[in-house]
């Protein structure tokens, strides 16, 4: 005889286990909502970003980690890594980068469409790490501009979600103006990024 079948033996509520993403500010009344635009493109933009794991060495382990069952990067609605920079706006560079890398990692990022964002996981992609020698780059923000840098190494793959919930903060919250505007084109014009 065939053994019944349990799928939820607790009998938990489903409602209990879903987290809904928070709504944006704004003004509510009877049967309307109404919301700045950029807030709802941020809110969508934050909660469905694709990351492109650029990886080197160890720090990329700690990553694998990341996109497990146990600390699942998918709760964040970022589980669909790319490995077509076209598709993705989030770049996590993992490990360490030799100079003659450099320029590898800043193709990567030119080929990403805007908005784009980046993150530097762990001291060597942050700093150079333990390895400053005359071959690694001492850091990628001397190569592409860096939003976010996560410490550690390796860090740990709660402190990668951490600097995965940063870089939603920055994604919710950029006005659609920021990167039309003098500051930002600057910046790029200090990377040799037209
Ligand atoms: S920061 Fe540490 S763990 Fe990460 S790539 Fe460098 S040496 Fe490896």
């Amino acid at each position: 005889m065939a053994r019944p079948v349990s799928y939820n033996i607790y009998h938990k509520r489903l409602e209990d286990d879903i987290s809904i993403a928070e709504m944006p500010d704004g003004n509510m009344g009877e049967g309307f909502f109404a919301t700045k635009l950029s807030s709802v493109i941020g809110l969508a933009r934050k909660n469905s970003i694709w990351p492109l794991p650029f990886a080197t060495s160890c720090c990329g382990i700690e990553f694998m980690a990341v996109m497990g069952a146990h600390y699942d990067l998918g709760r964040f609605g970022a589980e669909r890594v790319g490995f077509s920079p076209r598709q993705c706006d989030l770049l996590m560079v993992m490990g360490t980068i030799a100079k003659k890398m450099g320029p590898v990692v800043k193709q990567v990022y030119l080929q990403m469409a805007e908005p784009r964002w980046v993150i530097a996981v762990g001291a060597c992609a942050s700093s150079g790490g333990i390895f400053d020698t005359y071959s690694v780059l001492q850091g990628i923000d001397q190569v592409v501009p860096v939003d976010v840098y996560v410490p550690g190494c390796p860090p740990r793959p709660e402190a990668i979600l951490d600097g995965v919930i940063r870089i939603q903060d920055l994604v919710g919250k950029e006005s659609l103006r920021r990167r039309n505007g003098e500051q930002y084109k600057a910046l790029m014009d200090s990377y040799g990024i037209q």
